[in-house]
């Protein structure tokens, strides 16, 4: 069957406005599949005042796919409410703010190279059949989606990287766990730096460590080297002179 759904590049347009009032208003909030990215749920968990851990056990579960390198962290549904998402109220999103990038993008997706696709229709999402003309690249800077795509720059590159593509031998617990500790669980990924033998293997600067200590982008950067180290071979971190590397890296 073809897909009908207009393709749409950067600079078209198309019509949308969704606000209260509307019958559909917060329907798309209900049994959505949502893939969190690692920057979506350092922005979410610090909004809520959780740790990582306890945002990822709360509102996240795992979906492994067979073979994939790349864990995928869904955002849970809240299976005692209708399955509505956690944080939708009458008023909307609770967490707009600090919503997830793929809230951001609706009624967009992505689709394929620098594409994009409208992924409701005017009977679901009647802000599609009534609203403002905007053009993609506007509308994705004004909710926010321009900013967490720069800021998920890392996660695109890695998740798209051949070895992460390929289909053998990866579904291995160790490297999955690998990435969830440094990518996601990022507080228990500060805890694993400062207290294991981390900063005795890797050569890291004062300032690196002052930022991995306090910041949780900085921290998150360092995940990233530390994936690219391990998994990819890529020369993202330094071992100190006459340190090997270990089991933990690989
Ligand atoms: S379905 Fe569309 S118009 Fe309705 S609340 Fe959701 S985004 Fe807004
Ligand atoms: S995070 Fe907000 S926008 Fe996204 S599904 Fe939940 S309530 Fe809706």
């Amino acid at each position: 069957m073809s897909d009908e759904r207009p393709q749409l590049q950067l600079d078209e347009d198309f019509t949308f406005a969704c606000h209260k009032g509307l019958q559909c208003y917060t329907s798309c909030c209900r049994d959505v599949t949502i893939m969190l990215t690692p920057y979506d749920v350092l922005r979410m968990k610090k909004a809520l005042g959780l740790t990582s851990s306890q945002f990822l056990e709360k509102y996240t579960h795992l979906v492994q796919v067979p073979g994939k390198a790349m864990p995928l962290v869904q955002f849970r549904m809240n299976e005692d409410n209708d399955k509505k998402c956690h944080f939708v109220s009458e008023g909307g999103c609770a967490i707009y703010e600090h919503r997830p990038w793929a809230c951001r993008m609706f009624p967009l997706d992505e689709h394929g190279m620098g594409g994009f696709q409208v992924v409701v229709d005017g009977v679901r999402c009647h802000g599609l059949v009534k609203g403002d003309p905007w053009k993609v690249r506007d509308w994705l800077k004004d909710q926010g989606a321009t900013q967490s795509k720069e800021m998920d720059g890392s996660y695109e590159s890695l998740v798209s990287h051949e070895w992460m593509q390929e289909m053998a031998g990866l579904d291995n617990p160790k490297v999955q766990q690998m990435i969830l500790l440094s990518l996601y669980d990022l507080d228990r990924f500060r805890e694993f730096v400062l207290g294991s033998s981390f900063l005795d293997r890797f050569d890291l600067d004062e300032d690196t460590i002052f930022a991995a200590k306090t910041d949780d982008v900085a921290l998150l950067d360092l995940g990233y080297a530390w994936v690219r180290f391990g998994l990819l071979g890529q020369k993202t971190l330094k071992l100190k002179e006459g340190v090997g590397q270990t089991e933990e890296d690989k």
